[in-house]
C-alpha cells in the first residue's frame, strides 16, 4: 500500500445531541404514577438479570424472560425490550445472580411518548407507562427548554427519550448532515504549538499563496503557566498539611478546568467563523503523532506543551466541523515541523537560543508554530492533489524559486511534485 501515508477522516452522517430537560415538580397523583411505572421497571430488570448467567445471547436473553414478563407485567412489550436490551449491555458490569437495581432511566421510544403543549402552552411530555394508560410530564421553561426549541427549529428531530431519576428528562436529538464539499480553494491549517494554542494558516490552493496567518489562544499558555505556579503552592502547603490549602488547590483545578474548557471552546468557534469567511476546509494534525514528534525535546519543553489543552481543543473543532459542514482532514504530522517551506530542506525545527522560532540553513528564521500551520495545509494539499487529481500546483513558486516537498512525505511516496508561493507577511495575533 502506497497510498496510505496521510490518513483523511471526513466529518459526515448523522450528528447526535443530547438536552436533559427538567421537569416541573409532579402532582402527588402524578408522582404516584411515575413511582409505580419506575418500580415495576426495576422488578422487569432485576428479573431480567436473573436469567442472565444462562443467556448466552441477547435473543437469548429474550426467550428466557419475554413471555413471562407480557403475563406479569404491565409495561408495553416495547419497554420490556428496552429493560433487557440494558441488561445485555451492562452485564460485565452486574455481577451476582442476586442483583437488585434502586435506580434506573427509562428510555422510551417513539410510540411511548408525545412532546405536547398544554391549552396555556406549556410544554409538556405524554407518557404511556401501560397500553392506553398515560400522564403528562410538566417541563420547566428554563435555559434548557430553550437550547431544546433552538434545536427543534434548526431541524434537529427525536426519537426516543429517557426518564432519568432526579426529575430529569434527556432527549436525545439527531441531524443529518451531508457529506461536506471538498474540493474547495482554500486550506485553513492549524497547528498546535507550544506558544499558542493555535497557529492558522489559510492557504489558497489556487495561487498557492499564503492568504493569512493567525495566532489563537496565546493567552491560554500564559494563564496555564500561573495556575501551575499557583497549584505548586498550594501543593507544597497542602504536603505540609494545611487542609485549607487542600481545599483551595481543588477549587483552584476546577477553576482552571473551566477557564480551559471555555478557552478552547471560544477559539474554535473563532477557527470555524474563518473557514466559513473563507469557505475553507481544515487541516490538523493527528493527535496522536504530537506528542512523540515534539518529545525530543528538553523536559522543560514537554511540561509547557503538555499543559495545552488538545484534548479539549479538537473535540470541540470536530463537533463544530460536524455542525457547520466543513471537512476535517487530519493529516500526519510527518516533517512538518522540520520542513522549511522557502528551500524545502529539513531541519531539526528549532532555532537554539529560542525554542519558539524556526532556523533554516537558507536564512529563513520564523516562528515555529506559524511555519507548522503552514506545513500542515500544504500537507493536506498533496493529499488531495494525489487523490482527486488537482494537479495545478505542480508549477508554483515561492520567492521565485520552487520549492520541494519531497521532504514533506515519507519515503514510500517521493514522486509528487508541488511548491508554494510565499509572501512575508507579518502575523496577526488574536487576544481576549
Ligand atoms: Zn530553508
Amino acid at each position: 500500500m502506497l497510498n496510505v501515508f496521510i490518513s483523511i477522516k471526513i466529518i459526515d452522517g448523522t450528528v447526535r445531541k443530547c438536552i436533559v430537560l427538567n421537569n416541573l415538580d409532579l402532582t402527588a397523583k402524578k408522582t404516584d404514577i411515575l413511582n409505580k411505572f419506575t418500580n415495576e421497571y426495576l422488578r422487569v430488570l432485576d428479573n431480567t438479570c436473573l436469567q442472565l448467567p444462562v443467556a448466552d445471547s441477547s435473543n437469548d436473553l429474550h426467550h428466557l424472560t419475554y413471555s413471562n414478563m407480557r403475563k406479569t407485567s404491565f409495561l408495553p412489550s416495547d419497554i420490556i425490550e428496552e429493560a433487557r436490551k440494558d441488561i445485555w449491555k451492562d452485564r460485565k458490569g452486574i455481577t451476582s445472580n442476586g442483583h437488585t437495581f434502586t435506580k434506573c432511566s427509562i428510555r422510551l421510544n417513539k410510540r411511548w411518548f408525545r412532546y405536547i403543549k398544554t391549552k396555556r402552552n406549556n410544554p409538556c411530555f405524554k407518557i404511556t407507562y401501560s397500553p392506553k394508560k398515560n400522564f403528562t410530564i410538566p417541563i420547566r421553561t428554563d435555559k434548557q427548554f430553550q437550547r431544546f426549541g433552538s434545536f427543534l427549529k434548526d431541524g434537529w428531530i427525536f426519537d426516543n427519550i429517557s426518564l432519568l431519576k432526579n426529575d430529569k428528562i434527556a432527549v436525545v436529538f439527531e441531524k443529518e448532515f451531508t457529506k461536506p464539499e471538498i474540493n474547495r480553494r482554500y486550506v485553513l491549517g492549524i497547528d498546535v504549538g507550544s506558544s499558542t494554542l493555535a497557529a492558522v494558516t489559510i492557504f489558497d490552493t489556487e495561487t498557492s499563496k499564503v492568504v493569512k496567518q493567525l495566532y489563537f489562544g496565546k493567552d491560554i499558555v500564559k494563564e496555564q503557566r500561573k495556575y501551575s505556579e499557583r497549584r505548586n503552592k498550594l501543593k507544597s502547603l497542602a504536603d505540609k498539611g494545611s487542609h485549607r490549602a487542600r481545599q483551595n488547590l481543588e477549587k483552584l483545578k476546577h477553576k482552571q478546568f473551566n477557564f480551559v474548557k471555555t478557552r478552547s471552546g471560544q477559539i474554535a468557534k473563532e477557527i470555524i467563523n474563518l473557514a466559513r469567511s473563507y469557505n475553507a476546509y481544515i487541516s490538523v494534525e493527528k493527535l496522536k503523532n504530537l506528542k512523540g514528534r515534539r518529545g525530543q525535546f528538553n523536559k522543560n519543553t514537554n511540561n509547557k506543551i503538555n499543559r495545552i489543552p488538545y484534548g479539549k481543543f479538537k473535540e470541540f473543532l470536530k463537533s463544530n466541523c460536524e455542525m457547520f459542514q466543513i471537512s476535517l482532514y487530519e493529516v500526519d504530522a510527518y516533517h512538518t515541523s522540520k520542513w522549511c517551506h522557502k528551500c524545502g530542506a529539513l531541519n531539526n525545527g528549532h532555532h537554539s537560543g529560542n525554542y519558539s522560532l524556526y532556523k533554516c540553513r537558507c536564512g529563513l528564521i520564523v516562528n515555529s508554530d506559524r511555519k507548522a500551520s503552514l506545513a500542515v495545509a500544504v500537507k493536506s494539499v498533496l493529499e488531495r492533489t494525489k487523490t482527486h487529481s488537482i494537479t495545478n500546483l505542480n508549477s508554483v513558486q515561492i520567492s521565485n524559486t520552487r520549492v520541494p516537498v519531497d521532504e514533506l512525505l515519507r519515503s514510500d511516496d517521493i514522486g509528487l511534485k508541488v511548491a508554494v508561493q510565499h509572501n512575508n507577511q507579518s502575523m496577526e495575533s488574536h487576544h481576549f
